[in-house]
């Protein structure tokens, strides 16, 4: 069974032909996809070896060796053009390194749908995407224990997005749901205290205290 998360991720994953889960440890998520009829086939590529032989122990105890196919591999690189990948899932890590790892496969992209969930810097992945010729076109925020996750569906196409749009998401913007209003109100209680504190430093003329007055302002 899927932890909340990453059955949200599955949930947004289109009913298609070929998938892939790019650093999927485990292989739970393309397993479950598998076993619901979502996807035909899967390949999950590790960039290390440990996690690689969890994912092929869970394939192989599912008896999905026929269907998902298990790849050591930086990023994208797990992956040809001849492997017709329609779906690419990246869960679980930075926006940074998500964003890289879809910069350094670009030459195999764009890609039918992307599915992605950065723990950090969602802002920084969003302008990646709408800048590289990806949409935004759907978007669900998730709370798993104390933990909010985010996750991203883009699509090949064209979209201008405002920095609130970046910052907050231009769907759980709108949306407004309760489990993005208690992360921002967590956030904007976080920074108000670190504005307290370098007040109380007489810290107000200095570069930091510019930067969290703005990011609270813009909450
Ligand atoms: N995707 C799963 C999930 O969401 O539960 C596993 C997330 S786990 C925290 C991150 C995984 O990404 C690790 O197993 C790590 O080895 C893998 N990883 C990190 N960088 C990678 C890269 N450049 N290419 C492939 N896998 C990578």
């Amino acid at each position: 069974k899927l932890s909340p998360r990453l059955a949200a991720v599955a949930q947004l994953v289109e009913t298609k032909q070929k998938m892939a889960d790019i650093g999927s440890d485990h292989a739970y998520l393309a397993s479950a996809l598998v076993e619901q009829g979502k996807v035909a086939k899967a390949i999950v590529g590790e960039v290390a070896e440990g996690p690689l032989q969890n994912a092929k122990s869970t394939v192989s105890s599912q008896g999905l060796t026929g269907s998902i196919d298990c790849r050591l591999a930086d990023g994208l690189a797990a992956l040809s053009k001849t492997d017709e990948v329609e779906t690419v899932v990246i869960a679980g890590m930075g926006g940074l390194l998500i964003k890289k790892i879809l910069e350094d496969g670009q030459s195999l992209g764009p890609f039918q749908q992307l599915v992605l969930q950065p723990n950090t810097d969602q802002e920084a992945l969003r302008a990646w995407l709408v800048q590289n010729g990806y949409r935004i076109s759907q978007e669900k925020m998730v709370a798993e224990g104390v933990h909010h996750y985010e996750i991203i569906v883009a699509h090949p196409g064209q979209q201008k997005l405002s920095a609130e749009d970046l910052t907050f998401g231009p769907f759980l913007r709108k949306d407004k749901g309760p489990v993005f209003v208690a992360k921002w109100q967590h956030e904007r209680d976080r920074l108000a205290l670190v504005l307290k504190r370098l007040e109380e430093a007489q810290q107000t003329n200095s570069m930091k205290y510019a930067e969290v007055k703005r990011a609270v302002g813009q909450i």
